[in-house]
């Protein structure tokens, strides 16, 4: 069995073997809490060491999808166990290498762990349906088989939690995988490969190759060998992902972008929708796809709740995320950083009034971090760039509407649609909203962003290509049907 060591050059993961990449080269993940501190070292791998990977996870996919989804489940437990056991120093590594605090890294931790036990559990449920045949003499079934070899690509903003998501169904209903994170949290996705590593999986069946998205990642994306990819990340590169898998005609998914809109009606209950407000736009530093970025509210109680949204935003206590007492984190890297400071100055020209933070953090502790304060804007107009681009990070946009009608046209006017809330008192307001709203996750007096594992995942529009992730909705993405006609 291999694992890491203390050293903090982290390896690839080819064959159950940690291994440097042929080019010796690597990169420092550095903490946005301060840029001097190396989190570790990662390898720059080269087309060689991809190579390499691929054809492990090729030459193991065969004998995998042979053992059975029930003995594959029995694994799934195993780095459930060990993820619980290393919870604390995974979330540590996470605070550390993207910023969002201890609270919540522990939190996406222990969700990667029941992500798992989920899965695990698959193993024991059904593959297929029994449906019944013209002929009567007959037996027809549908029976679910793998894929092949799938290409998992991850972004930073969960390091822990989304590969998990993706590999534990692929690899329960039977696929291998090569696994490509985000390079700005590579280190955390290395301890995270380590517990499926220290499970003892079957060589070749799990793969992790780290290095840079333009030669490993588009390296994945166009190998001949790979029959499925799973993507979550930016529009830009979900496009690239999207060409390339469908010239070769293999399955792929996106899950890519949002701007999330929050609808406050005038018979909402004004506390509650500031606090789900201050959660789902700011937690982890407003850097979660489902974050909520435009409140739209209802003319009538527009100035109240601004007026309590700012209070509440004011007291939003921003450091270093391993502390007590720290509420957001810094943004996760200097060009996350750079981007939020470019949309404030952008909302400022196009007229929009900054009524609370948005300023840059100084002084010791925060001059080598990436620190600024949850941003609101205020007098919106909904075309706004403000308004209608990711920001991905603490800033929210408040938009004034006359009327529901109008609050839900302009949750709808964009390209996104990921998730979406209302918060409201009124039955009829909220079945409207249900009917209208163009999201993939609908949210009733509760915050745009949150996800229940056992649920399906996924947005509408610009936001995926329509496909969901998570529950028992992944096997369908993981698998193929085989229809099945015996004649007796
Ligand atoms: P990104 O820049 O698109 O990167 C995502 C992944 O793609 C990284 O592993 C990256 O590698 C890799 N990559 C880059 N260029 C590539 C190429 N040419 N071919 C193949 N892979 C390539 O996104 P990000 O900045 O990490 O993440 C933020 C974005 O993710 C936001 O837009 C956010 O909304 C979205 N997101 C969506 C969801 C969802 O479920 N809908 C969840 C979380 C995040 P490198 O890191 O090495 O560049
Ligand atoms: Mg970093």
């Amino acid at each position: 069995m291999q694992t890491l060591s203390k050293e903090t050059t982290y390896k690839n993961f080819i064959n159950n073997q940690w291994v440097d990449s042929s080019s010796q080269e690597t990169v420092k993940s550095i903490s946005p809490m301060n840029k001097e501190e190396v989190v570790g070292l990662i390898h720059s791998s080269t087309k060689e060491d991809l190579e390499q990977a691929v054809s492990a996870a090729d030459q193991a996919k065969k004998a995998w999808r042979k053992l059975g989804q029930a003995q594959r489940g029995q694994y799934l437990y195993k780095v459930a166990d060990i993820l619980e056991k290393n919870l604390d120093d995974i979330a540590e590594t996470l605070t550390k290498e993207m910023g969002k605090t201890l609270p919540e890294a522990k939190g996406e931790t222990a969700r990667g762990v029941a992500i798992l036990r989920y899965y695990a559990g698959e193993g024991m449920r059904k593959n297929g349906d029994v449906i019944p045949s013209s002929d009567k003499d007959a037996l027809m079934f549908t029976k679910r088989t793998p894929l092949g070899v799938v290409g998992v690509i991850t972004p930073w903003n969960f390091p822990v939690a989304i590969p998990i998501w993706k590999m534990a169904p692929a690899l329960v209903y039977g696929n291998t995988v090569v696994f490509k994170p985000a390079t700005e949290a590579a280190v955390t996705a290395a301890k995270v490969v380590d517990c499926f590593a220290q499970a003892g999986l079957p060589e070749g069946v799990l793969n992790f190759i780290t290095g840079s998205g333009s030669v490993v990642g588009q390296g994945l994306i166009d190998h001949p060998l790979l029959n499925g990819i799973t993507f979550t990340g930016s529009e830009t590169v979900g496009e690239i992902v999207a060409k390339s898998a469908s010239a070769r005609g293999i399955k792929y998914q996106l899950e890519m972008g949002g701007k999330n809109p929050i609808i406050i009606t005038k018979d909402a209950d004004l506390n509650a929708a500031v606090e789900a407000v201050i959660s789902g736009g700011f937690r982890s530093t407003g850097q979660k796809c489902t974050a909520s970025s435009r409140v739209i509210v209802e003319s009538e109680v527009y100035d109240e709740f601004k007026e309590k949204l700012v209070q509440e935003t004011e007291k939003i206590k921003v450091g270093n995320g391993l502390q007590e007492g720290i509420w957001m984190g810094p943004c996760a890297s200097e060009s996350q950083f750079n981007t939020v400071k470019h949309y404030i100055e952008i909302g400022k020209k196009e007229g929009a009034e900054l009524i609370a933070g948005g300023d840059v953090l100084t002084g010791e502790e925060f001059d080598k971090g990436f620190y600024i304060t949850p941003a609101i804007f205020d007098n919106v107009n909904p075309d706004m760039a403000i308004a209608q681009e990711e920001i991905f990070g603490p800033v929210i946009a408040l938009i004034k509407a006359e009327n529901l009608e109008e609050a839900i046209e302009m949750a709808n006017n964009t390209k996104y649609g990921l998730s979406a809330s209302i918060f409201t008192t009124n039955i009829g307001s909220l079945l409207e909203f249900i009917d209208e709203i163009e999201a993939g996750l609908v949210r009733i007096n509760a915050e745009s962003a949150g996800v229940e594992l056992q649920a399906p995942f996924g947005g509408m529009k610009g936001s995926s290509t329509g496909s969901r992730e998570q529950g028992e909705a992944a096997q369908e993405f993981y698998t193929s049907i085989k229809t099945v006609f015996i004649k007796g």
